[in-house]
């Protein structure tokens, strides 16, 4: 609410797009399809890169498949009046690059564009044969001495769309943004900043968008980029860490949660439960679980553990911890068929106890959904194990005092919130542990999960080594099946995973698992036991399969990654990954977790072909590379964040400018700052912290689920 309206001729933040000079109403139509409907919008459109003024119009620069401008003279032009009618004309810039340019059916051009013309075009670049075109490309025509004047500016290069390039947008900044710059207010005050050796957020955008410029020479004009992008880097990650440390004093402050009791009578009967010796790494984190239940709110706890580490019993250690007392646990898995294996085990570990526990997931029959859902409201069940669907609203708890979701990365922030009020009443939550193999970069835990408390837990029981990989190519798989054979000869057990359930059926080319699982068993595994699983069988056979495999009545399971997570079947020694380039890394890295969890060595072999050099990357590195932090690191670095959260989880990534592990430094401040702020000050709740406070909201608040309070 600015307290004056400004004048008529006057440009506010809020002005339509229209309202700046040069935009008319199909330029201001082309911005909106950019998602620019206003001068703020436009502010807010940060250059993505910068570059100095030469070469930037080359023909050499521009990239097959990709939107880019070129300036040259028109060397020659055509119309060609057979066929499709068309007009056809060749550009041909001062470095001696030749660009192809064809409009269909606009043969009108030919007045306009001759030979001689000095044109600027934008569009696609497409291969035509040895040369390169582009096809109805946009156009204007470009004074002689433009590029000299503008010799070694520093341009900004903008996210630009085929009929809007990026110096379009250049100039709808440079015309609105020293106009309402003045207007721009700062949510940082002028001693913090100084303090950290931030420009304002004015001047950051002045010198982002490098709109004045005159008189500042190269390195001047880089380094001015560099220190706006800084300023407005932290400004994003400061906002996301104030948000993240607010809901988490609003978790210790205003929520409750049951507190349990812990003793060391309690806690021998939890361990007669467990049938071995707990590992060092699963006793600290046993410790940290336990010091986390007894305090009277949520507890929000991540374990990050690799494949094998043995997070199952730590988890019902949690579990068994809520119902002694008297209280209910429920656990979550991603997948019905890992639901149906930690309920098989943990099953198996209360059997001969009191502990009432029960599964529950979407293909439950109507009439025992009904059942469960009826002794979980009554306190008639202590844990249920499930899917999802736990989480929806008609599941109603007695008193849930425990909640352990199993393999996080597939749960968002959302979820999490849902379990709000399923304790029993509204400000009361129950103890939330998330539990996770596939480890989250460090960088990337203090950020979306920042507001969770995280434990390790290292080394593996009984000191079992890691699993060998090798990377092979498709010729090589009929040496890869004969070991298999020598494997299953000597009474182990073996995985062959598959991208597709049948070749042929979606993607074609691709060998998928009903066909692999014949053609092995005709063929390299003759007489061997070969038996299918994949997410279309239904759940009774797929349990059938399943049992069959755990009790080595068959001996190789031909599968999609319907056993990516949590399938353990400590015999099996020996994974082959078919088409292996098809997976991310930490797919692959879950996958060959599921071999050498017993006494034997596990080996796990990799099917593919390069058929990118990052897919080459890919499996070069995971066949090198087994510790699954190092992966995940890795993996941060060659797919960026924006893909590791996944199209799935949309609006999770949260970043625009920040870049990891580069921005690593600035995170560590922004947390810092964060963690200070949030406790001399909640709520953000200082006349002087509305601005920030607002801002917060906007960007975050609906993520972080900080909204309803406000
Ligand atoms: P993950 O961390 O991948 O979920 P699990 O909990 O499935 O690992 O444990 C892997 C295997 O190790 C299981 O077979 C489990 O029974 C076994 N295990 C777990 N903890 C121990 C231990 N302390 N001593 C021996 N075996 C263990
Ligand atoms: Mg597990």
């Amino acid at each position: 609410m600015s307290p004056t309206r400004p004048a008529a001729s006057d440009l506010a933040l809020t002005s339509p797009i229209e309202s700046v000079p040069g935009v008319g109403p199909k330029r201001g139509e082309a911005f909106r399809r950019l998602g620019i409907p206003s001068v703020a919008h436009l502010i807010d459109h940060l250059p993505h890169r910068h570059e100095f003024e030469q070469g930037e119009d080359q023909i050499a620069n521009l990239v097959v498949g990709q939107v880019g401008t070129a300036t040259g003279r028109i060397s020659a032009a055509r119309v060609v009046p057979h066929g499709r009618k068309r007009f056809e004309a060749v550009l041909m810039d001062d470095m001696g690059g030749r660009l192809d340019l064809t409009w269909f059916g606009a043969t009108y051009l030919a007045r306009k564009i001759t030979p001689g013309a000095r044109l600027r075009v934008n569009g696609k670049l497409q291969r035509r044969g040895p040369l390169i075109q582009m096809v109805n490309p946009g156009w204007e025509f470009a004074e002689d001495d433009e590029t000299e004047s503008a010799e070694s500016r520093l341009r900004p290069v903008y996210p630009a769309s085929e009929d809007l390039p990026s110096k379009q947008i250049e100039k709808a900044v440079r015309a609105a943004l020293p106009r309402v710059v003045h207007l721009l207010e700062d949510h940082l005050s002028e001693p913090f900043r100084r303090e950290r050796s931030l420009p304002s957020l004015a001047d950051a955008y002045r010198m982002l968008h490098r709109v004045d410029d005159a008189g500042v020479d190269k390195r001047e004009a880089e380094a001015e980029v560099r220190e706006a992008r800084r300023r407005l880097t932290y400004d994003e990650l400061l906002l996301l860490q104030l948000g993240v440390c607010m809901r988490k004093a609003r978790l210790r402050n205003t929520l409750k949660a049951p507190e349990l009791p812990w003793s060391e009578t309690i806690d021998q009967r939890i361990r007669a439960r467990i049938p071995f010796t707990l590992t060092q790494g699963q006793e600290a984190v046993v410790k940290d679980l336990a010091a986390d239940l007894q305090r009277p709110f949520p507890a929000n706890r991540l374990i990050q553990g690799d494949v094998g580490a043995g997070k199952t019993v730590v988890a019902l250690y949690a579990m068994l911890m809520a119902v002694a007392a008297g209280h209910q646990a429920a656990m979550l898995a991603p997948t019905e068929v890992l639901a149906e294996q930690h309920y098989a085990s943990l099953q198996s570990m209360l059997e001969g106890s009191k502990v009432r526990i029960e599964l529950l997931t979407g293909s439950a029959s109507s009439a025992d959904r009904a059942s469960i859902q009826a002794r979980l409201a009554s306190g008639d069940i202590d844990i249920v194990v499930g899917t999802h669907a736990l989480l929806t609203g008609s599941v109603e708890f007695d008193n849930l005092a425990v909640v352990v979701i199993d393999e996080q990365h597939r749960f968002g922030v959302e979820q999490r919130a849902a379990l709000r009020g399923k304790s029993g009443s509204e400000d009361s939550m129950p103890h939330t542990v998330v539990m996770t193999a596939t480890p989250i970069p460090r960088t990337l835990a203090m950020t979306v999960f920042g507001d969770l408390d995280t434990s390790l837990l290292t080394g593996r029981p009984g000191g079992r080594s890691p699993v060998t990989t090798h990377w092979v190519v498709p010729s090589q798989s009929d040496e890869v099946y004969r070991s298999m054979r020598a494997r299953i000869e000597r009474g182990e057990q073996a995985f062959v995973v598959l991208p597709v359930i049948e070749g042929g059926d979606g993607e074609v080319g691709l060998r998928g698992v009903c066909s692999t699982a014949a053609r092995l068993a005709e063929g390299p595994l003759a007489g061997c036991r070969v038996a299918e699983l994949h997410g279309q069988m239904k759940r009774i056979d797929r349990e059938r399969v399943m049992d069959d495999f755990r009790h080595h009545r068959t001996d190789v399971l031909v599968a999609t990654t319907i056993i990516e997570v949590g399938v353990d079947v400590p015999n099996a020694t020996m994974m082959v990954i078919d088409h292996a380039e098809r997976f991310g890394l930490a797919q692959l890295h879950q996958l060959r977790g599921r071999v050498g969890r017993g006494e034997k060595e596990g080996v796990c072999v990799l099917i593919g072909e390069a058929i990118t050099d990052e897919a080459a990357q890919r499996l070069r590195t995971i066949a090198s590379v087994t510790d699954g932090f190092r992966l995940a690191e890795e993996d941060l670095r060659l797919r960026g964040m924006g893909e590791i959260f996944g199209t799935r989880q949309a609006g999770m990534n949260p970043f625009r400018l920040a870049r990891f592990p580069e921005d690593t430094e600035l995170l560590l401040m922004a947390r810092r700052d964060a963690a200070s702020w949030i406790d001399s000050s909640p709520e953000l709740s200082k006349p002087e912290e509305q601005l920030i406070h607002r801002r917060l909201l906007k960007r975050h608040g609906e993520m972080l689920g900080l909204g309803d309070v406000a």
